[in-house]
């Protein structure tokens, strides 16, 4: 049942141009509540970044939704995403595509992320806890590739890992601010969109238990 804080989220989000009616729907069917610590669950359906342990944070909804919605998902995507935190975004991007191929470097996350993906049933979902800066070469190509932690650079293999007419999304750093940028390939080279300033935490090297 929607609740009436959820369906002022979704309000928020169309008035600030999420429009894709695939994006909003996939966000109403996915509980953010239960991706939250119990401190923070009244403040599920509000549009902000809430910690998740670790000094890692679950994204803003409308930047899960803006990311989602430029993606331009096709149900029949493979999608790699780096940086699994609380499982939220990529949850969502699981209602939207075929696969979706996650990495997180940081094992306790990962843990909780696929217990709950379990209590969902979203069976399309596979983990890996590793450095996702590694990438994922047993399963390249890939149509789309997110990132959800922010980087100085996105390593070249990862543009070469993407399909022609892939889309990578990404936070990048840029001087002191953070650039929300897209990446298209079209035939074969790398046209860049910048989407919007964003807030997230760091891309860091190797894996943690
Ligand atoms: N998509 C997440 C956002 C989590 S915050 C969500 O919806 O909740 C970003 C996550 O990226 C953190 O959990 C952090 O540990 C992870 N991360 C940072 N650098 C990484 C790397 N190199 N490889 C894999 N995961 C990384």
């Amino acid at each position: 049942m929607l609740d009436v804080r959820k369906i002022r989220l979704t309000l928020e989000l169309r008035e600030a141009g999420i429009s894709d009616s695939k994006v909003l729907s996939a966000i109403e069917k996915i509980p953010r509540e239960i991706f939250v610590p119990e401190n923070f669950r009244n403040q599920s359906y509000e549009n902000i970044a809430l910690p998740i342990g670790d000094d890692q944070t679950i994204s803003q909804p409308y930047i899960v939704a803006l990311m989602t919605q430029e993606l331009h998902i096709k149900n029949t995507d493979k999608i790699l995403e780096i940086g699994t935190g609380s499982g939220y975004q990529c949850s969502i991007l699981s209602l939207l595509c075929r696969r979706v191929y996650t990495v997180e470097r940081i094992k306790s996350l990962l843990v909780k992320a696929e217990l709950i993906f379990k209590k969902l049933k979203l069976t399309n979902i596979v983990t890996k806890h590793d450095d996702g800066n590694l990438g994922w070469k047993e399963q390249i190509p890939f149509d789309k590739i997110i990132f959800t932690a922010v980087t100085e650079e996105i390593p070249n293999s990862f543009f070469d890992h993407l399909k022609e007419g892939g889309i990578l999304i990404s936070p990048v750093k840029k001087d002191s601010k953070q650039i929300l940028n897209k990446y298209t390939k079209i035939n074969g080279s790398i046209e860049i969109e910048s989407l919007s300033e964003v807030i997230f935490v760091p891309n860091l090297t190797g894996k943690k238990d």
